[in-house]
């Protein structure tokens, strides 16, 4: 079998440039959002107007709304705001391991929360190639790269994370939204 390397399947400057309605002509019926510079600022304690008008409508279209995180502040305003699906494992404890994105075990654990959707029924919506959108695609989802809102954790720009992503996009023939 060839080793296809796996891209996302959509790429956008951000979330308003999604053609939700083909999504749900193609089958997909739950979106999963990264949250930290997906939706909002690192941190962010709200989403803007325009971006809460979006989730609404696309609740009111009928699709279901998760919040795939793996910040550790407390995030339960957005379950309970958008009647959410909210995975965020990391929030439990910091200092004991839990799975996170990349990794298989977060997508598992969301797959689970999600009632176990069939493959590509549900979307993976984030700025982070890797984290939110090959390891997504790995496991059945379908993988959509938004631009970053802002800038990254201290961490990740002392680590130089973007410039790594950067190489990887170019190694994967990846290009962003401009
Ligand atoms: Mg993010």
């Amino acid at each position: 079998m060839p080793n296809r390397r796996i891209k996302p399947s959509h790429i956008h400057t951000n979330i308003h440039e999604i053609d939700y309605k083909a999504l749900w002509e193609s089958g997909v019926r739950i979106l999963c959002f990264d949250v930290d510079n997906t939706l909002g600022l690192m941190h962010c304690d709200e989403f803007d107007q325009k971006i809460d008008e979006l989730l609404r409508n696309l609740i009111a279209f009928g699709f279901r709304i998760a919040f795939a995180t793996n910040s550790t502040k407390n995030r339960d305003n957005l379950r309970e705001q958008y009647n959410a699906i909210l995975c965020q494992p990391q929030r439990i404890n910091r200092f004991v391991k839990r799975p996170h994105k990349p990794q298989r075990a977060f997508y598992s654990l969301l797959q689970a929360l999600l009632g176990s959707p069939a493959p590509r029924t549900a979307a993976m919506i984030g700025d982070k190639l890797n984290a939110d959108v090959l390891a997504a695609e790995r496991c059945g989802f379908v993988g959509i790269l938004v631009n970053p809102l802002g800038s990254d954790l201290w961490i990740e720009r002392a680590l130089f994370f973007r410039r790594l992503e950067n190489r990887r996009l170019r190694q994967h023939g990846i290009v962003r939204a401009s």
